[in-house]
């Protein structure tokens, strides 16, 4: 079995068929498959699945707060901006670009530690990384940890469901999947504690890096405007955290061929450049397919990229030391003629 396929942990429906189909689990297997992935006394390896899901529930009560008893519409206008732009954009520069796909180089371990926190904390990096890798490999194919085609529940539980690495990865495979995660600064296991533990992250750095970071953001909000403003910040984030499931979903058409001609150039995945993804937080998915490792995604004018401006920006007062850039090769292969001369 080739290394990618073998991974991430395989749900107990399976990917594909004997025929090679991908198999489409019910509603019912996705939820009972949930439970079981987060089930901490079934087994002590389940702990970071269970972890992706206490953050999301110790969110909850951030969002009855906040409706209770700090409503405003001002705030409302806060979460909007915190979800939609801060938290997705932050997504795109941290998990997406840095964390997965090393598109660019900090200069300095600190600028790191700062990028990883500039909000509130929320998935354990290797649930995001590791699979989104698997994702590249095999986009909208059988063992594809958000295939479309497996349906929205089948993306929106995909976290706990299928991106989890495998729990009986050999020593040699382990270091492979360890390394991926080795440029973050995450600590990480030693084959003998994955062994134990099922994962790359140890179980201290996580769970104190979740503390601080928390304790941090909650008394800065809490600072600059009161239990109101941290309530409601916390719930931004929470909504950010589910609700970006759902992009794994629509960013590949809903398991549809939805390309557009002059906008979708990847025609090898279902892949598509959507408007509000792209320019909220510069999830040009299609163009991404494209050139993964490039850390700008928006290439063509209208496609306003706020994450690569942002590691852009970074890149002129020193934080960032380097980064890949594939919008001229982008628009030598699909660009409009008369632009080619201009550049
Ligand atoms: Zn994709
Ligand atoms: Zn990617």
């Amino acid at each position: 079995m080739a290394f990618i396929d073998n991974i991430l942990q395989k749900p107990s429906y399976g990917w594909s068929d004997e025929k090679g189909e991908l198999i489409v689990p019910s509603t019912r297997q996705l939820w009972a498959e949930a439970f079981s992935r987060i089930n901490i006394f079934k087994s002590r390896k389940n702990w970071i699945s269970l972890i992706s899901w206490a953050m999301a529930v110790c969110m909850l009560p951030f969002l009855i707060f906040f409706f209770w008893f700090y409503f405003s519409w001002w705030l409302v206008g806060a979460i909007v901006l915190y979800t939609m732009i801060i938290m997705g954009t932050h997504g795109t520069i941290w998990f997406h670009r840095f964390c997965t796909h090393k598109a660019y180089q900090f200069r300095h371990p600190i600028w790191r530690l700062m990028t990883q926190n500039l909000v509130i904390k929320t998935f354990p990096e290797e649930i995001y990384v590791v699979s989104h890798h698997v994702h590249h490999a095999k986009s909208d194919q059988p063992g594809d940890p958000y295939n479309p085609q497996g349906g929205f529940m089948y993306c929106m539980l995909s976290d706990v469901n299928h991106q989890s690495i495998s729990k009986d990865l050999n020593e040699a495979d382990y270091g492979r999947v360890a390394k991926f995660l080795k440029h973050t600064g995450v600590s990480i296991n030693t084959y003998k504690q994955y062994q134990k533990w099922g994962s790359v992250a140890t179980p201290l750095y996580t769970i104190t890096l979740w503390i601080l970071n928390w304790a941090f953001w909650y008394a800065a909000f809490f600072l600059i405007g009161g239990h109101g403003l941290a309530c409601a910040m916390f719930s931004a984030a929470m909504i950010w955290f589910v609700g970006v499931r759902g992009f794994n979903y629509t960013g590949h058409g809903k398991g549809k061929e939805m390309h557009v001609d002059g906008i979708d150039f990847d025609r090898s995945n279902l892949s598509i450049n959507q408007t509000r993804p792209g320019l909220f937080a510069g999830e040009w998915h299609n163009n991404h397919h494209l050139y993964p490792g490039s850390a700008r995604a928006g290439f063509l004018p209208n496609q306003i990229d706020l994450a690569w401006i942002y590691i852009y920006c970074m890149y002129k007062i020193g934080v960032v030391a380097s980064y890949h850039d594939s919008k001229k090769d982008f628009l030598r292969k699909y660009g409009p003629k008369p632009e080619l001369k201009e550049a």
